[in-house]
């Protein structure tokens, strides 16, 4: 400001200077004036100059630099280049908090769509893209209600109840792969909305077995337990002999024996499924798990049939394999136990156990039996999944045993194969990683 003045009153004095100098000529005062008069429009154009550059700086955006000098235009200048510069900051740092939030919602593993006022979309995240097919370059501003077509989720959006979530098919659902979203509308500030989807597929499947699971070992105890119970009525109702007596409670042994295997096969599946993994340093011995095998499969072929197999074990060069030896017998006795079962008497069934070529080793148990119909292989593991039912339940299976088998297979880094034709017989087999086995031949 200060230079402003002085400026202007330079070019005054300048001209007072001039007037006096040539004061006593006729022309002093004229000339006098006259620089006056020039020495302030020289003045005035210099500093509009300066003005009109500054403004043209600002109508350019106030982008780069532009000589505006010293003086008021001058600090003008400075001062709004230092607010500008702030502003800037700020706003950069507001961008990244946004663009670092915005980050945040894309990582989420749920669907996050931001909606406005009129229920369109604002923004979404990739997971939202896939639970419900938005495109980005698309949909933008479109209205929910024109993209997601399910009824319950129009009647939730039309109600405007949104104190609950709503559940619905994805996009990407299938009848062979179903997708199930749990959907929840959250309102907020100035009629905007928050719509969260959550993938609850897995918990649904997971609900719906242990639902199943339930059902099954309720009905699987409660066979045994009526047939019992009618025991029961009749021996404390009707006059028995002796002999009809031992009968009755032969039958009930046999019931009782079929829920307590029943319970037993629950127990060494749920210990399985709690429990941690086998160790990897406790070696068992494949010919003393083969020879106690062996054993139990000679006792039960000729008990559950009058003629026995044809039994073939072959053992091998002393393996051992890393892991829990009650958990391997038990897989192991499952898969001979099954073929001796379901397979005729007479026939062969043959067991072995070998090192693979590609390294690791393989058990096998293959039979003579009736064979499975191929749809049913993929199947078998699962829990209370028979195919013969009523063999099943004759020969004491409790439709648990490849559950086992297969859970086992597993925790040992293995895995149980079942190849099988219907008439001809069936493989089961469990492959070994190579890291769990080791044999004296192999120098392992
Ligand atoms: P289960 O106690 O009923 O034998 P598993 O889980 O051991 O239960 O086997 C499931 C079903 O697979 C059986 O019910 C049977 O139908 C079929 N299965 C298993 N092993 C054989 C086999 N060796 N031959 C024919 N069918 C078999």
């Amino acid at each position: 400001m200060i230079w402003r003045l002085l400026s202007l009153l330079l070019c005054q004095a300048f001209a007072a200077g001039l007037g006096w100098y040539l004061a006593p000529t006729p022309w002093g005062l004229p000339i006098a004036l006259a620089s006056a008069l020039v020495g302030s429009c020289l003045w005035l154009v210099l500093d509009t100059t300066r003005g009109l550059r500054m403004l043209a700086w600002l109508r350019g955006g106030a982008q780069g630099d532009t000589a505006i000098g010293n003086g008021l235009w001058g600090e003008a200048y400075d001062r709004v280049r230092r607010i500008l510069r702030a502003t800037n900051k700020r706003t950069q740092e507001s961008d990244k908090r946004l663009t670092d939030f915005l980050a945040a919602l894309q990582a989420s593993p749920n669907g996050v769509v931001l909606l406005d006022a009129e229920v369109r979309i604002e923004w979404f995240n990739q997971t939202a893209a896939l639970h419900f097919g938005f495109d980005a370059q698309r949909d933008l501003l479109q209205h929910l209600g024109n993209l997601v077509r399910d009824p319950g989720f129009a009647a939730y959006l039309a109600e405007h109840n949104f104190d609950h979530d709503i559940t619905m098919p994805g996009k990407e659902s299938r009848d062979a792969k179903p997708v199930k979203l749990s959907v929840h509308l959250h309102p907020y500030g100035g009629g905007r909305m928050l719509l969260l989807s959550r993938d609850i597929t897995a918990v649904e499947q997971a609900e719906a077995m242990r639902r199943d699971f339930v059902a099954n070992v309720s009905h699987e105890i409660r066979t045994p337990l009526t047939v019992l119970a009618g025991f029961v009525e009749t021996l404390q109702t009707l006059p028995l002999d002796d002999e009809e007596r031992q009968r009755y409670l032969g039958l009930m042994e046999q019931q009782a024996q079929r829920m307590q295997t029943l319970v037993n096969d629950l127990l060494t599946l749920s210990r399985l499924e709690g429990s941690p993994p086998p160790p990897n340093n406790e070696w068992v011995s494949v010919d003393m798990l083969m020879q106690h095998c062996e054993q139990e499969a000679r006792d039960l072929s000729r008990l559950l049939w009058t003629e026995t197999h044809d039994l073939r074990f072959d053992r091998t060069p002393d393996c051992e394999i890393a892991g829990s030896a009650a958990e391997l017998h038990s897989a192991m006795s499952n898969l001979i136990g099954n073929a001796i079962r379901y397979t005729p008497a007479q026939r062969r069934i043959e067991v072995c156990f070998y090192m693979s070529p590609e390294g690791g080793a393989v058990f096998y148990v293959h039979d003579q039996g009736p064979g499975i119909a191929q749809e049913h292989l993929p199947r078998l593991s699962e829990r209370f999944y028979r195919v013969d039912r009523s063999r099943s339940r004759d020969t004491g299976g409790t439709g648990l045993g490849l559950a086992i088998v297969k859970h086992v297979a597993q925790r040992h880094g293995g895995e149980l194969h079942i190849e099988s034709t219907p008439g001809k017989g069936s493989t089961f087999s469990i492959t070994f990683a190579a890291s769990r086995i080791r044999c004296e031949t192999t120098g392992a």
